[in-house]
This record gives C-alpha cells, structure tokens and sequence, in this order.
C-alpha cells in the first residue's frame, strides 16, 4: 500500500513522519473529494473549504481528544483555520497546493495528535501507525508495527468488541470500543478507541482509521476512586456510625452515610426524606434534653454533643452519642451542623458491667456498701420520704467462729435471699459487710407500714429456718430510721437505724427498733463501750464498799463491793448504766475479774488491819456466769490474796440465773466446791424465785430494795417478806434485806428475824478508807 502512495505526497512531507503524513494524506484526500462530513470533521472542514473558524475546529478537536490540552487544540485549530482559509482561497484551484494543504494540517494534526492513530486494511492488519502512536505502543519505531494483526492485539471480550468495532466499521459505519491491550513491550494498557471508515468515490471502504486514546491513567484513576468509594461505602455501611451534614436548625440532611441503617435502623434515603424520622426514635425520658442541647448549639453557635437512647423499629434500646460542629460563614452565621452519630450501646453496657461489679456485693450479688451510699444520697436528692432499715444478724460472730468461714458465707448468701424475698420488689436491699444488711423503702414511711415490713422480714428469717450450725436458727435486729425526720444524709441516716439496731439488740434480740430517744441514749453506750479498754488501763474504774449489818446490834457482818466508773469526759457513771453495756458486749468478764481482785486485795487490807471476821461480797454478772472462767479467776484470786472462801459471797441476779441455767448451775456448783458462799440478789424481782432456792441453793437470798421500801405500809409485803425469810430459814438459807432507808423498816426487819441489813441507813457505798473509818 505504501508504494502505492502518489510519489508527490511523498515529496512534501519533509519534515513531519512520512508513513504518518502519507496515509492522512490519503484519508485527506479521499474525504475531501466526497465532500462528505466524516468524523475527522475538522480536516473535512478544511478539504471542503467550507471555512470552519479556529474556534469551531478547536470545539470539535475538543469533542473528540479531550485529552489533548486546550492550548495545544486551540493552536491546532488556529492552523487549521489559517489553512482552512488558505484552502478556501485557493480552493481546487490546484489539485498540488491542495496535497500541500492536507500534508501540512496532516503534519501537525499528527504532531498535536495524542491519539494512537493507525490506518488498518481490510484484514485488520495495520497498513500506518503515526509516531506517537508506536511510542504509546512502544516500539520502537511506527515501522515495528507495520503488517501487525491489529486485531490480534486484543484478548477475550476485548477482542470481541475489537472485532465487532471493526466489523461495523468495515459496514461502513463508524464504531468506538473500550479495552484493553497490551504493548509491545507487554505492558497492559487501556484505550477509548474509535474505527472510522475510509472509503473510495464509490461510497466502498477501503481501509479503516483506528484511533486509540491511552485512557490507562484514567482507567486507574477510575478504577482507584471506585475502590476508594467502594470502601468507603463498605465502611459506612458496616461502622455502628454515620457521618451527616445537617441543615442550620436541622431541618434536613445535606448528606448522611449509609452508616444511619446501623445507627438509627433508618437507611439514608429515608432520612432524607424524612429527616426527623430519628427523632422519632429517641425514648421520650431522653428528648427533652437531647433538643435543650440542639437548641443550645444554634443558639450559641458551638459544638454540641448529646448521648441519648433510641428504641429502634424492632424494639431493641440503643444507646447513641452525637456529636454535632456547627459551620460558620464569614459573619457567624450557621450555614450547616457537620457531625457523627455513633452506637455506643457495647460501651455502655461495659461502663454498666463495671458499675455493676463496682457496686455490687460479690457474696449475695446484692448492692454493696457504696451503691447503698450512691442510692441513700440519690433518695435525699430527691427529697421523698423513705425508710432505711438497718439488719443484723444475731450472734453472726459466734456462728462464724463455730461454722467456719465457708459455711458462714453460705449462711449470708441465704439470708440476703431471704431478706430480698421478704421485701415488696422495690426495696432496695445492699449488704453492707459482714453480717450487717440495709434496706431502702420507698412509698412506705408510716411507722405501721414500715412496723410491718420489719415484721414481715424478722418471720421470713424465722420461717426459712436457716441454720447456723449447733441446731441455733438466724434471727436479726433491725433499727429504723426515715428520712428526712432522722437525718437528711446517708451519714446521719445510717447511724441512726444502726443505733436503733443497737437497742433492738439490747432489747433482747430478734426485734426492731425506731430511731428516737431511745436510740440516742444508745449513741453514748457506743462511746462507752469503744472507752472500756482504755477506762481499765488507766484506772477509771474504782469500787465502793457498802457494809452489811447485823440488824440488832448493827456490827458490820460484811461489805458489798459495788464498781464505780470515773469517766475522763461523763464523770461518774453508775453500774445500772454501764454493767448491762458491758454484758452485752462481753467487756464484763474483764472488768468482772478486775472487781474480784480489787475487791480481794481490799479484803486482804483489811484483814491485816485485823478486821479477820469481815466478809465481802462480789457482784457476778450473766455472762460471768456463762463460762467456766469464773471459776479459776476466783479460786486463783482467792489463793492470791490468801482470802478463805468462805469469806468471798458471789452475788447473783435471777436474770443472771435465768440467762443459762445449766451453766449458771454448773458455775455454781463448782464455786461452791471451793467454799465460796453464793448469794441470789434482787431477789423476788424474777418470775421463779422460789424454784431458785431449790435449783442453786443459795447461801443466801438478798430481798429486793423494792419489798423494803414497801414494808413498812403495805400489810402484804410484809407477810412476803416475813415469807421469805421463814422459808429461807427452813433451807438453812441467810436473808438480808437491801434498801434499808429508815428505822421503821430496821424494826419490822429486826421483828421478822431477817439476818442482815444494808441501805443508806447504816451506810452509803463510799471509798474503804471512809468504811475503815465507819468500823472504828
Ligand atoms: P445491787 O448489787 O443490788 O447493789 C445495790 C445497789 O443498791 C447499789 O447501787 C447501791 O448503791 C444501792 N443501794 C444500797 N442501799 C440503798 C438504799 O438504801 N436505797 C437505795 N435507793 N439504793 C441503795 P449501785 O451501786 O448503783 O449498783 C447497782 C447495781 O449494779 C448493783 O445492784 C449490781 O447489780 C450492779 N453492780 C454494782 N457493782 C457491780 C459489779 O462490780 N459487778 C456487777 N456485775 N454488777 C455490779
Ligand atoms: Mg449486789
Ligand atoms: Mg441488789
């Protein structure tokens, strides 16, 4: 085909590409003679004259490379309209000058060309391919290519599309595909190619044009910014969050990623659509504040950021933080809310967990100490009555040491079950350590209510027969108190019913207690008792003696030791008022032994100071009682203080008695094998007083204050005491009266042969050297 190229268009292309210039001559030649418009319009243009400005060659350049920078269409267009000029002026006037004009529109249309442009046969072969094209090709020259099956180039479905483009083009028509082919040089490449039909004057295509756009960068650039978007789409749609652009005042959405179908359960279309449809989610408890915080960001045109419930459309509550950043223009005002709405369920139910473990008691699984705090104060914030009822169970310490640890906490376990199951659902029940439990109720604040629910709880105790080993059931002591009328702080609250509980244990136990008056005399008995150890180390305590006479000639028989207590802050403080605190703490077995020797070693004293024939009698108390201990201390305090044991009387309360028989019975017997004398005091205040003198045989019966004070004026406390001391006499037993305040009562007694007196009438407690005075 080359050699059948006219010899004169060979000639003129001195400088641009001969191959290039002599097949776009050629097309040239042919299209301008058929006057038609081809695709080539703008060489068309110039061949037929018709004029074209540079301006419309470069519009219609542009429309096809758009590839090519406007500077370089532009100035390609400039030419050709020049030339087109040129052309029109001299048009067919010589058939010579007319080759010169396409060779030299040809040159630099070729030179401007960005395109890969071949001239192809019949057979797909490439007959031309210009120089920019080779180097797009990379060969190493046009000539590499020539021959080539262009066709061959392209594989699979891009060489269906090559095929079918150039098929059509062949039909005459002209076609255009996108695909890929490689180089010669192997290297993959994408093109945008156009197949245009070349034909004779008789309208019959001879050859076929092909120019190929390298649309390889912007094939990668497409290709990166789908992959780009596509994960960004992944993204959004799988992210428990969504990115939104809101309208100044949320009116509408400019946008919202897909990421709203996880946050909100509404896809974006929807929310466009409707942009309060999420809105509509949020759980009526949360809106108010959630708008307050909308309403507040326009208004002060700041950054805003909520953290709100929704209830999705399945029902399921989610928890949502949205975090808006208003966009100011020049003048400050509003133009759009930028921001992110995120899922933060999962985080929340975390924080939830660790606020959970934070406050909940990991024995019971019920509130703990600090949660029970955190409710108290949340209670008093709120300023609604409530009760608070202060649990504890009785005796716990002696089961935990005789259970085990193990079982002990078994033991709380079923107890906190109980407690919780004995309470209307909204009690609010924590455990506070140990054996110590408290309870909130709400809506029940009347004494009788809350009487009842206390009740209720001390039966369920009882009821669930929880054992605590050695065959003894659970039982509790409750104190109450409501808030605000005993405090109006977890502080006061607290010890207020813990005081309360305090009395209901002193009160004998498996009971409740209402704070009160009661109660705060109990606070003093909690510093008394917290002050024992220090009142025995440093000598608070001392000891009266009030003598004992023989009611004739009056001579002192024996002195009765009675504890005194000079407290650094109280004062003195009477024994009725710290000897029962004492039992109930267990602190009186040591200031009991503290008695017994004071009282021994003053006994010593005065025996040496020849009072040989005194006796003196020592006060027990129950607990003392209870254990065996009472036993050694005295017989060792006796061999201490060289004191015979008939010498010692132990007095014993019928309460004392009645607390534990058996052991009570066991003590006494063994004091009595040491030749210790026992004395029943306060006698005829308990219930069985009589069988006392039966079960203990006593040494000797002290008849109660309260019969002396009435002897004198009542007939029939005189027959009883007349009773008494006759019986006793019959069991070998001694009687002396106490409470002797007057001579009448000295009369009546000395008239009824009781043995002993003692009362403020022969002589008041007072120090041992007043006593020693007193016997001289
Ligand atoms: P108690 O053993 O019956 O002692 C007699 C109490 O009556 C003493 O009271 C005494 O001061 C008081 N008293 C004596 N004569 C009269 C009188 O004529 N009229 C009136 N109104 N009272 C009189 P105190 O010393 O206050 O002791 C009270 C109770 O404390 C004692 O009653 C005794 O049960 C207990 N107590 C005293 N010292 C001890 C002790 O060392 N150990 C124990 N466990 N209890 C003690
Ligand atoms: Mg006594
Ligand atoms: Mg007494």
């Amino acid at each position: 085909m080359t050699t059948s190229l006219p010899l004169k268009w060979r000639r003129n292309a001195a400088k641009a590409s001969r191959q290039d210039q002599h097949f776009l001559a050629l097309v040239l030649d042919a299209w301008s003679s058929r006057h038609s418009v081809g695709p080539v319009s703008f060489a068309i243009s110039i061949a037929t004259g018709i004029g074209a400005g540079a301006a419309g060659v470069a519009l219609q350049m542009a429309s096809r490379w758009p590839a090519v920078p406007l500077a370089v269409q532009v100035g390609i267009g400039a030419t050709a309209g020049v030339l087109a000029m040129i052309a029109t002026r001299q048009r067919f006037a010589s058939q010579k000058a007319r080759h010169a004009a396409a060779m030299a529109l040809a040159s630099s249309f070729l030179e401007a060309s960005r395109d890969c442009v071949k001239l192809l046969d019949l057979q797909g072969h490439m007959l031309r391919i210009n120089d920019y094209g080779a180097t797009l090709m990379e060969a190493s020259s046009p000539v590499e290519l020539e021959g080539a099956d262009w066709l061959g180039f392209w594989k699979g479905d891009d060489h269906d599309a090559a095929m079918a483009a150039f098929k059509c083009a062949l039909g005459g028509t002209a076609a255009s595909f996108r695909g890929s082919c490689t180089t010669t040089a192997g290297q993959p490449k994408w093109w945008d190619s156009q197949l245009i039909p070349i034909k004779d004057h008789n309208g019959k295509v001879i050859a076929v044009v092909c120019a190929s756009l390298d649309i390889s960068n912007q094939t990668r650039l497409h290709a990166e910014l789908r992959t780009k978007s596509e994960l960004m789409s992944e993204m959004e749609a799988h992210v428990q969050l969504a990115f939104f652009s809101y309208s100044a005042n949320f009116e509408y959405f400019h946008y919202i990623t897909a990421g709203s179908s996880n946050v909100f359960g509404i896809d974006r279309e929807e929310l466009l659509r409707n942009p309060n449809g999420w809105l509509d989610l949020v759980v009526p408890e949360d809106r108010v504040a959630l708008q307050a915080e909308m309403g507040r960001m326009m208004a002060e045109s700041s950054e805003g950021r909520a953290q709100y419930r929704i209830r999705k459309a399945d029902g399921t509550v989610h928890w949502l933080r949205g975090t808006g950043y208003p966009v100011l223009d020049d003048n400050g005002n509003v133009l759009r809310i930028v921001g992110i709405v995120e899922d933060v369920t999962a985080e929340q139910e975390r924080i939830a967990e660790l606020d959970r473990l934070a406050y909940t008691d990991s024995l019971t699984g019920l509130a703990n100490r600090a949660a029970l705090l955190r409710e108290i104060e949340s209670r008093c914030a709120a300023r609604k009555p409530f009760g608070l009822m202060f649990v504890d169970l009785d005796r716990f310490k002696v089961l935990n040491d005789t259970l085990g640890h193990l079982a002990a906490d078994h033991l709380l376990r079923d107890v906190g079950g109980v407690i919780r199951g004995s309470l209307p659902d909204d009690a609010y029940v924590a455990r506070l350590g140990g054996d110590e439990f408290a309870v909130l109720i709400g809506g029940v604040v009347d004494k009788a209510g809350l009487e009842a629910l206390a009740q209720a709880l001390l039966g369920s105790l009882s009821a669930n027969r929880l054992q605590g080993g050695a065959g003894a059931f659970i039982t509790a002591s409750i104190g109450i108190s409501v808030y605000p009328e005993h405090g109006s702080d977890h502080d006061a609250l607290l010890s207020s019913a813990d005081v309360a509980m305090y009395t209901a244990k002193k009160m004998g136990r498996n009971g409740y207690q209402f704070a009160g008056e009661e109660a705060a005399r109990t606070i003093g008995d909690f510093e008394l008792e917290r002050d024992v150890p220090e009142a025995l180390t440093t000598n608070q305590f001392f000891l009266h003696f009030q003598t004992i006479h023989e009611p004739h000639s009056l001579a002192v028989h024996s002195a009765e030791a009675l504890i005194r207590w000079r407290h650094p802050a109280r004062g003195l403080i009477s024994p009725s008022d710290f000897i029962p605190l004492l039992e109930e703490t267990g602190f009186v077995s040591d200031v009991g032994v503290w008695v017994l020797d004071h009282a021994l070693r003053q006994l010593a004293a005065w025996r040496q100071a020849s009072a040989m024939n005194l006796g003196i009698s020592v006060n027990v108390s129950a607990r003392q009682l209870g254990s065996e201990q009472i036993v050694r201390d005295v017989g060792r305090a006796l061999k201490q203080y060289g004191i015979p044991p008939g010498k010692l009387e132990i007095e014993l309360t019928e309460t004392a008695l009645m607390k534990n028989p058996q052991q009570a019975q066991k003590s006494i017997v063994e004091l009595k094998r040491l030749g210790v004398r026992i004395a029943i005091d306060d006698f005829g205040t308990g219930y069985s007083s009589l069988m006392y003198l039966a079960d203990f045989a006593p040494h000797t019966v002290k008849i109660d204050r309260h019969f002396t004070s009435k002897i004198e004026h009542d007939p029939t406390t005189q027959t009883i005491v007349e009773g008494i001391i006759g019986l006793a006499h019959k069991l070998g037993i001694k009687v002396i009266a106490e409470g002797v305040e007057n001579a009448a009562q000295l009369d009546i007694l000395r008239r009824v042969n009781c043995d002993y007196v003692q009362g403020f009438l022969l002589s008041e407690p007072q120090a041992p050297e007043g006593l020693m005075k007193q016997r001289a």
